[in-house]
């Protein structure tokens, strides 16, 4: 374990020079923990591909140290990138921007393109600093998997495939950051994540030539990452979307079948939605924090997850938490554990 506050300069050194020997470290950023590797080197992307069993059409995210950076892998970054860099940098803000010739191919899937970001965390900005280069880094998981929010989580998923695990504690928003594209002219939201969708329109607006962002993904941007299963825990998952009171009730409804059909459940859920739940006391409950506290929730979606599964329950009830601000990235990400199947409530 390293003190975030004070990250030990040996140890980031020692990593750093593994990334710059072509080898693999796990770190912690804001959002997740991430597998690391010298994102110029091809052989040593490569590994990151077998470590995570992630296949190849799925591109990385490049981390860079500073904003100064991208133009080390980017080229053309129009005025609105360069406005969301000021606004969001460093932080949970990923922008996929024309890439130079000196970006792997591997990196990015084979396309024109490179998303980067500046992570907001002192233990990947010591790393990316030590290391002196950019770091191709997606989340430190198997690949289709539940992202890693502890070290633990790393341990349980790649062990030995990982030449170093820097354990920082849990990460701050738990969940995975917003990914926009502004390769081309306009700007497009291509992963909702831990920088709420508004927050990005509104510096949009704010410009001299204000710019709309984009919602779906068009034929340019099918982010060929953005698979259908994602994200996904080995039980069941039945996901109620719908306004919180209908959607409790079906979620409870739910969960007596279930349990009358002798399946093991486990719920998560937000605090206030216990009380109503009383009738499946012979569930797992998991409990993310107060139903309007939005980042607690993000931030423990997925251990809760990873939590029941290790419980080894046969289904996990959950419902959604409004589409608004970061309920946008948490709809997304429980959408895709529940493999697409939403129960639409009303
Ligand atoms: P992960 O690192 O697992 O959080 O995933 C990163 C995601 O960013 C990928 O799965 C893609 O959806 C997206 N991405 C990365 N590079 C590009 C790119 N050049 N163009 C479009 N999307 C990208
Ligand atoms: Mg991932």
């Amino acid at each position: 374990m390293i003190d975030p506050r004070s990250p030990d300069r040996a140890v980031l050194a020692r990593a750093g020079a593994l990334i710059r020997a072509g080898r693999l470290v796990a770190f912690p950023t804001e959002t997740v923990y991430g597998l690391g590797a010298n994102a110029l080197d091809a052989e040593a992307v490569s590994r990151i591909f077998d470590a995570k069993g992630r296949a190849d059409d799925d591109p990385l995210i490049v981390h860079l140290a500073a904003v100064e950076q991208v133009a080390d892998v980017a080229r053309d970054v129009p005025t609105s990138a360069r406005a969301l860099g000021a606004a969001f940098w460093p932080g949970p803000l990923t922008i996929v921007l024309p890439k130079r010739s000196n970006v792997p191919d591997r990196v990015t899937a084979g396309l024109p393109s490179v998303a980067v970001r500046v992570p907001d965390h002192p233990i990947a900005f010591g790393l990316l600093d030590a290391a002196g280069l950019p770091i191709a880094a997606p989340s430190a998981n198997l690949f289709t998997r539940i992202s890693p929010t502890t070290a633990q989580h790393v341990v349980d998923d790649l062990g030995e495939r990982v030449d170093l695990i820097l354990d920082g504690g849990p990460t701050s928003h738990g969940i995975e950051s917003t990914v926009v594209d502004a390769s081309g002219g306009s700007v497009r939201l291509l992963r909702p994540g831990a920088v709420p969708a508004e927050e990005i329109a509104r510096v949009l607006a704010a410009l001299e030539s204000p710019v709309p962002l984009e919602h779906g993904l068009s034929a340019r941007s099918a982010s060929p990452g953005l698979m259908k299963k994602h994200y996904a825990p080995s039980a069941r998952v039945l996901f109620f979307s719908g306004p919180a009171e209908v959607a409790r009730e079906a979620l409870r409804a739910a969960g007596e079948r279930e349990l009358a059909q002798g399946h093991r459940i486990g719920l998560l859920i937000c605090d206030e939605d216990a009380a109503s739940l009383d009738a499946l006391g012979a569930a797992i409950f998991e409990r993310l924090g107060p139903c309007a506290d939005l980042p607690e929730i993000a931030s423990r979606l997925y251990a809760g997850l990873r939590t029941l599964d290790a419980a080894g329950v046969d289904v996990i009830c959950v419902r959604e938490f409004g589409p608004a601000g970061l309920g946008l990235a948490i709809l997304d990400r429980l959408t895709r554990a529940a493999n697409h199947h939403v129960i639409h409530v009303r």
